[in-house]
């Protein structure tokens, strides 16, 4: 089974209704041309989702095939539950995916792995794809435990989900010390908790595991890509701060679809 290559653009809270517009004109002018085999993803931030959504559905030079993703959802459906944004607004308004449990969440609106897995469930109800954001923290890395915290992640989110939606999940492992920080895990490190995700995946999948997409986040740019796209266990990526400019986005893009083609 070949797994799907994907690479995901995070823009955080980055770039203004202007900035966002000229970003992803330059995208969906080079995916309707150019993408490949290689999924595009791309994340704006909220207020801009709808405008990207159109952007995609008008692309002058073809069909671009761009998958718009919101960076976080509510887990209840619907409510009073101020400033919020749930997934049937998503679905609604054509946003395709969602990325979850990202390790800012995490850290500064102390979302939890419980509440990140009623995300994904509702997520995959109304047929969004879940992005599903793992890793660990540098001092559980130094410590030795990263498996074990990767491992406590995936089980607490995904352990409820039946083997067929854990299938659906796409999973990006972000090493928390590498994300934003310069600092990128080698490509024999990631490689290797990329090849023990998988390994955990392959019972909570019913043996579905090597159809999971799992991507890798942190501080990967066109500089270091090569390496770790090159490595078995790792099909794409999560990128922050390169997704910021077309070019280095689109850099991404080719060397994915030149690895991973070839392989
Ligand atoms: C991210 O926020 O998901 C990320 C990987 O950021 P950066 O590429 O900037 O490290």
């Amino acid at each position: 089974m070949k797994t799907r290559t994907i690479v995901a653009g995070n823009w955080k809270m980055h770039t203004d209704a202007t900035e966002a517009g000229n970003l992803m004109e330059a995208l969906v002018g080079w995916s309707a041309a150019d993408q490949g085999d290689v999924q595009m993803i791309v994340a704006p931030p909220y207020p801009f989702l709808a405008a990207a959504v159109e952007q995609v559905k008008k692309a002058a030079d073809g069909p671009s095939t761009i998958i718009i993703a919101a960076q976080n959802c509510h887990q209840e459906e619907s409510g009073a539950f101020t400033g919020e944004v749930s997934v049937p607004m998503l679905r609604s308004m054509g946003v395709g995916a969602c990325i979850v449990g990202h390790s800012e969440r995490r850290e500064y609106y102390g979302e939890t792995d419980e509440v990140v897995g009623r995300k994904v469930s509702l997520l995959l109800k109304h047929g969004l794809q879940p992005i599903y954001c793992c890793g660990e923290r540098r001092e559980e890395r130094e410590e030795g435990r990263y498996r074990d915290v990767v491992s406590t992640q995936i089980h607490t989110a995904l352990g409820a989900l039946s083997p067929e939606e854990v299938a659906k999940v796409v999973v990006a492992y972000e090493p928390v010390w590498a994300i934003g920080t310069g600092l990128t895990a080698t490509p024999e490190q990631a490689q290797e908790v990329h090849a023990f995700i998988r390994a955990e995946l392959q019972a909570l999948s019913g043996g579905m595991a090597a159809g999971i997409p799992i991507l890798y986040g942190g501080s990967c740019k066109p500089e270091n890509a090569e390496g770790i796209f090159a490595e078995s266990d790792i099909n794409g990526g999560l990128i922050g701060g390169a997704a910021l400019v077309a070019e280095k986005f689109i850099e991404l893009m080719r060397i994915a679809q030149r690895i991973k083609t070839a392989a």
